[in-house]
C-alpha cells in the first residue's frame, strides 16, 4: 500500500512552496490561504519528500498506517 500524505492545515502559513513543487499533489485554498492535499496517495513520493523538507513550518506529514 502506498503512503498517504496530509497537511496540518492549522499550522500552514500559506507560503505555497508545496503547491509550486508538486501542483498535482497539493492545491491552494485562496480563501483561507492554506494548502490542501489533492492526491492523498499515488503521487510522487520523491516530490512529497521535497515538499516536506521545504515546508517552513513542517506541517506536511506522512500518515502512519
Ligand atoms: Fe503550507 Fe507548508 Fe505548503 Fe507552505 S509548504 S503552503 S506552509 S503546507
Amino acid at each position: 500500500m502506498s503512503k498517504k500524505v496530509y497537511i496540518e492545515t492549522e499550522d500552514c502559513i500559506g507560503c505555497e512552496n508545496c503547491v509550486e513543487l508538486c501542483p498535482e499533489i497539493f492545491g491552494f485554498d485562496a480563501q483561507d490561504s492554506v494548502a490542501f492535499v489533492i492526491m492523498e496517495e499515488g503521487g510522487s513520493e520523491e516530490c512529497i519528500e521535497e515538499a516536506i523538507e521545504d515546508c517552513p513550518v513542517e506541517c506536511i506529514l506522512w500518515k502512519d498506517e
